[in-house]
């Protein structure tokens, strides 16, 4: 069997595994970053229904139910070598009878993949009122939560990427150009770097950064501003990167408060770096770059979480935030983003990708967090 076979057998038993503790019959995987990490391909959803079927006794059972006209992409795949089960569907059959005839009379209790389309779940209960359909989110992150080491291999190489499009800030970044033509020369630069596309361009310039997603707008960028760039997307194996830095435009007035600030962000930014190791708890982590903060009087104007896990997907769990007593563990890999967002003035926000090692964070984005100001580039 090929690895990537054998990779698939190995994060189904996993799964069954943690179905079984959680009293689930099936998970039920839709297309999307679930279906991708266990089995290493995925495919548009749409209003025809494709679903992998895994068996929490049974995981070398797994069966896919995909419209028929479907069925070649699959050819050759590792989900084949795995063995897994391929059934297909007409247009005009009923897939949710299909499916269910598939898994038998005596199902309890089944997990459902939170990026399953309402209406397909809704038609599955139709189809079959007395089954428990459950959220898969946990049972599933629970797997992905953890990275192994090639994964962790592709978030640095994807965060190195990031890194190269923040060092060339100075080509795009300067007093007189709309935040939406900067951010359209950021991701052609995304792409150039390494990126499969841009997912997200954040360029939030003066007030615009008070809004932590505020994406880029026609504003005209002035001498003197702060602006938020938060930028990221996938690499080709599909993992993301995510990376913030707080830019100064040369010239101008800057808000008196700004470098201030900044500061007090970065500091707040790495003290949260510095908390990381094995055995902490997530909501620590929130809570060492939360102090800072609130020490310094501007507890009011962190308005977000700390961070989120990241990997397939740009959020994913452990989220980084009150309320999350889960100890970290070596391989989870998650952003420190802390901010200050000061309404109708500017925002600041600085953040890294980390993966827990044993001995503490380890970074995935490089670039210097100190303040840097855009000087006007000679052309
Ligand atoms: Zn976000
Ligand atoms: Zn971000
Ligand atoms: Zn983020």
């Amino acid at each position: 069997m090929s690895t990537a076979a054998a990779t698939t057998t190995e994060r189904l038993r996993r799964l069954a595994g943690t179905a079984r503790d959680a009293d689930v019959d099936v998970v039920l995987v839709a297309p999307g970053p679930d279906l991708a990490y266990l089995v290493g391909r995925s495919v548009a959803s749409h209003e025809r229904l494709t679903l992998l079927a895994v068996p929490s006794d049974a995981p070398d059972d797994a069966v896919m139910i995909l419209p028929a006209l479907e069925r070649g992409g699959w050819d050759g795949s590792p989900a084949e070598a795995a063995g897994i089960r391929f059934v297909t569907w007409l247009d005009g059959e009923d897939p949710y009878a299909a499916l269910l005839g598939e898994l038998g009379d005596d199902l309890g209790a089944a997990a459902v993949d939170d990026h399953l389309p309402f209406l397909h779940a809704f038609r599955l209960q139709s189809a079959r009122p007395e089954l428990r359909l459950r959220p898969a989110g946990e049972l599933i992150g629970e797997l992905r939560m953890r990275k192994e080491p090639h994964e962790i291999e592709e978030l640095a190489s994807v965060g190195a990427a990031i890194d190269r499009v923040h060092r060339r800030i100075g080509e795009w970044l300067r007093a007189g150009r709309t935040e939406n033509e900067v951010a359209a020369d950021i991701a052609a630069a995304l792409v150039e770097e390494g990126h499969r596309t841009a997912d997200f361009v954040i360029v939030a310039s003066g007030p615009n950064g008070a809004s932590p997603h505020h994406e880029a707008s026609d504003r005209v960028i002035e001498a003197g501003d702060p602006v938020v760039v938060d930028i990221g997307g996938p690499n080709p194996a599909g993992y993301n990167s995510d990376s913030t830095r707080t830019y100064l435009v040369a010239g101008g007035v800057p808000d008196p408060e700004f470098a201030l600030v900044h500061e007090l962000v970065r500091t707040a930014q790495r003290a949260a770096v510095a908390a990381v190791r094995p055995g902490a708890t997530a909501e620590s982590i929130d809570r060492a770059a939360r102090e800072v903060i609130e020490q310094a009087g501007y507890g009011e104007f962190f308005i977000t979480r700390t961070g989120h896990g990241i990997g397939l997907e740009v959020h994913e769990h452990p989220y980084i935030v009150a309320g999350n007593t889960r100890p970290l563990e070596p391989g989870m890999a998650f952003s420190i983003e802390p901010g200050v967002y000061l309404p109708g003035r500017f925002g600041v926000r600085i953040e890294d990708i980390v993966v827990v090692g044993d001995e503490g964070a380890v970074l995935m984005n490089t670039s210097a967090v100190d303040l840097i100001t855009v000087q006007p580039s000679v052309e």
